[in-house]
C-alpha cells in the first residue's frame, strides 16, 4: 500500500473534476499500471480530508467508519451512472435510486423522536451526519447536473488502459492526465515497433 502523498501524486485532477465534485468522487479509487490501485477515501480520515479539500465539509467533521462507507457506496453508483451514459447504455435501476435517494435525505428540520421513558422530542441530527448527508447530497445532486447538462456531451472514460478515471474531453484530448497519455503514446509507439506475428 502507497502513502497518502504517493496516492495523491497518482491522482492529479482530472478534466472536470474541479467543477464537478461526481467526477472527483467518481475518480478517487483509480487503478494504476502495474496491478496497483489507489483509493483517497480508504479511510475515514483520508474520506475527511477529502471531503475538506473540497469544502464539502469542515476541519474537524470527526467521520466514521460508516460515513466513509456511505461516501464509496455513493461512488460506485455515480461511477454506474457515468459508465452507463459513456457507454450509451441504459442505466442501473439501483444506481438512479441510490442516487436519488441521497440527494432528497437531508433533513430539513429537527427529527421528531420518542424516549421509551420520557415520550416525544426533536432533535437535530447528529452533527457529523448532517455533515456527511449534506456533503452526499450536493454529489449526487452534482451528478444529476453532470449527466442532464452540456457538460454530459464531454463526458468520456480515460483511453489509457489500465485507467478507470472519466473526464470532461477538451478538444481531442481523451486522457485523464499528461501521465496516462504519455503511457498511450508509448504504448503505441511500442506496438509500431514490434512485429505482430
Ligand atoms: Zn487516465
Amino acid at each position: 500500500m502507497e502513502e497518502f502523498a504517493t496516492e495523491e501524486a497518482a491522482l492529479p485532477s482530472a478534466p472536470g473534476e474541479a467543477e464537478h465534485p461526481a467526477l472527483a468522487l467518481a475518480n478517487s479509487a483509480v487503478a494504476l499500471p502495474g496491478g496497483r490501485a489507489a483509493d483517497l477515501l480508504s479511510t475515514p480520515a483520508r474520506a475527511e480530508e477529502w471531503l475538506v479539500r473540497r469544502d464539502l465539509a469542515p476541519v474537524g467533521a470527526g467521520l466514521a467508519e460508516v460515513c466513509a462507507t456511505q461516501l464509496r457506496s455513493l461512488r460506485e453508483q455515480v461511477r454506474s451512472l457515468l459508465a452507463s451514459l459513456v457507454a450509451g447504455q441504459p442505466a442501473l435501476p439501483a444506481a438512479l435510486a441510490a442516487v436519488n435517494d441521497v440527494m432528497t435525505r437531508v433533513p430539513t428540520a429537527s427529527l421528531l423522536l420518542w424516549d421509551e421513558k420520557t415520550g416525544p422530542y426533536r432533535a437535530a441530527p447528529h452533527p457529523t451526519t448532517a455533515i456527511v448527508e449534506h456533503a452526499l447530497a450536493v454529489i449526487a445532486a452534482d451528478a444529476a447536473d453532470l449527466l442532464t447538462s452540456p457538460d454530459a456531451t464531454r463526458l468520456t472514460s480515460c483511453a489509457s488502459p489500465p485507467c478507470n478515471r472519466f473526464l470532461l474531453k477538451h478538444g481531442r484530448r481523451q486522457w485523464c492526465s499528461t501521465r496516462c497519455g504519455d503511457r498511450a503514446r508509448a504504448a503505441r509507439a511500442y506496438a509500431r515497433r514490434t512485429p505482430t506475428d
